[in-house]
């Protein structure tokens, strides 16, 4: 056998022993509350993590952060321990979607196989195979390459905090493993959208709409008017789309309207795409739909693209591994964003999904396929070994 085999051999062998640890460590996490807004349940969530790597020997670099949960980055040196030695970079966040105080009417529970409660799959199964991989790997003689994981805490909120630990964490890595919940096929993911949010402000001018009308300058219609062109930029085909979800504006009804604010989403499939869309975006903005009206636009949170062809590589790679574990995988694309569209969008070849199997994700009906624990945990150490026998980058 080679290296690499031997090594995943060793690997896959430890975690064959560790399910119900695993499911141990899922309870615990997701028994804490952390939504993305709560940085004491999120940096709660951090101490556990801490805890349970550093009594394996395993370095944790805790990064306070004033207003969002703490970064925290796991690191398992390579041999010679060179930094810039083409690491591999596994990724999870610790934040889910649920208020502060969920787990105390719906915290963990099991029913057979299957966990439920909240942020179960979403990613808190994903963070538990995350820690016992690097505990599998710390188990082996040093890799030839540096393994780090990152744990943020705003992810469900667009990463505002996060994003620039995600992209620091991942310069120079050889490949990047996102723990997001296998898709409930089974499959991991190998193409996602991006996405950016928008606040658009129109500004009119008032008048009494029976007394002075032809005075007015209305916002509300003004927006009217651009909505009609946002939504016209949507193509299915291509897989952009634009909604205006949330709208407001105007102070009585016989006024006439000063102001209006709109919401708008936007997706994209690839980084082009989305140049393409903020500059049309822009455009549109700019127009003066009725004389006396203005309006202005500000991206409030965004995604990047994970471009299918960034994933595909690695794909086969771990493909070929879940071959040889027994279990048969496929890539899927989703038009849901996530963390990996950083990287992806960096040029670092990524996969995301590779974390336990869930569906039902932000809703109360959220579950995981707990015996689903174990071969994703191996499937990742194994793609992670792989690179062993090509040695230093
Ligand atoms: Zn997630």
């Amino acid at each position: 056998m080679s290296d690499a085999e031997t090594m995943v051999a060793t690997a896959c062998d430890w975690l064959a022993g560790q399910q119900v640890q695993m499911i141990d460590c899922l309870k615990t996490l997701v028994d804490i509350d952390s939504n993305s807004y709560d940085k004491a349940g999120t940096d709660a969530v951090a101490d556990v993590i801490v805890e349970w790597l550093e009594a394996d020997g395993i370095a944790v670099k805790r990064t306070p952060r004033p207003d969002s949960g703490d970064i925290l980055e796991a690191r398992l040196d390579g041999k010679g321990s060179d930094d810039a030695n083409g690491h591999v970079l596994m990724m999870g966040h610790r934040d889910t979607v649920f208020p502060t105080g969920t787990v105390a009417t719906r915290g963990y529970t099991q029913q057979d196989d299957i966990g439920y409660g909240p942020g179960v799959a979403d990613m808190k199964a994903g963070l538990v195979m995350n820690i016992f991989v690097l505990r599998a790997l710390k188990r082996l003689a040093p890799l030839p390459f540096p393994v780090r994981a990152l744990f943020t805490a705003d992810e469900e909120i667009g990463s505002r905090d996060g994003t620039a630990f995600i992209r620091a964490a991942a310069e120079g890595a050889r490949a990047v493993l996102n723990a997001e919940p296998g898709r409930v096929s089974g499959n991991v993911v190998t193409g996602r959208k991006g996405g950016a949010a928008f606040q658009i402000e129109v500004t009119g001018k008032a008048a009494h709409s029976g007394v002075s009308h032809a005075d007015g300058a209305s916002a509300i219609e003004a927006l009217a008017r651009k909505i009609v062109k946002l939504h016209a930029l949507t193509d299915y085909d291509s897989g952009v789309t634009t909604n205006v979800g949330l709208i407001e504006g105007g102070v009585s009804r016989n006024t006439v309207a000063p102001a209006a604010t709109a919401q708008l989403d936007t997706r994209f499939v690839t980084n082009e795409q989305r140049v393409n869309l903020l500059a049309a975006l822009e455009t549109i903005i700019a127009e003066e739909e009725i004389p006396g009206t203005q309006a202005t636009i500000r991206q409030t949170s965004g995604f990047l693209p994970m471009e299918p062809a960034m994933s595909e590589a690695l794909f086969v790679r771990y493909q070929a591994q879940a071959d040889e574990l027994g279990f048969r995988v496929e890539g899927e694309f989703t038009g849901g964003c996530s963390d990996a569209g950083t990287t992806a969008s960096l040029g670092i070849p990524t996969l995301c999904g590779t974390g336990p199997v869930g569906a039902k994700m932000h809703t109360d009906d959220e579950y995981c396929h707990l015996e689903t624990f174990v071969p994703r945990a191996q499937a990742v150490a194994a793609t992670i070994l792989g690179f062993v026998d090509e040695g230093s980058a």
